[in-house]
């Protein structure tokens, strides 16, 4: 087992190598020893986020209209997406797993005959988008 860390330090419940491997290789915690992985985000404050973004979308996948059970990071954790809910969208498992990596932008190419709120969609991946490059025109 190998023992988390909270990004404040606190010591959460312990994880499965596997697991473990999969927060470092997505960029959401780093090795801290062979043993311990620090999260770099707050898993507390994750599921409330994600709830707030479920509630304000309706519980309904914005991609395709089926009901939502997951939310769908507009720009993925990997390349820096934050968890915020701006950043989030009430998607299904279906959409949620095979947009994969793809860009938002490349999957609702995809699905935009089917996406009954393409309008609303669009808007949010621009603010989504465009917050996120800003911030990383700052920092470079
Ligand atoms: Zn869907």
């Amino acid at each position: 087992m190998i023992t988390v860390l909270n990004a404040d330090g606190q010591e959460l419940t312990p994880c499965l190598l596997h697991r473990a491997w999969r927060e470092v290789n997505r960029a959401r915690a780093v090795w801290i020893d062979e043993q311990t992985i620090q999260l770099l985000y707050n898993p507390f404050l994750f599921r409330e986020y994600r709830n707030v973004a479920l509630k304000r979308d309706r519980y309904q996948c914005l991609w395709c209209g089926c009901p939502a059970t997951t939310v769908d990071h507009i720009v993925p954790s990997s390349k820096g997406g934050s968890d915020l809910p701006r950043n989030l969208l009430a998607s299904c498992s279906e959409c949620n797993s095979k947009r994969g990596n793809r860009s938002a932008f490349s999957y609702l190419k995809e699905k935009v005959d089917a996406a009954p709120h393409r309008i609303k969609l669009c808007y949010r991946i621009i603010k989504a988008t465009y917050r996120s490059t800003t911030k990383l025109k700052i920092i470079s």
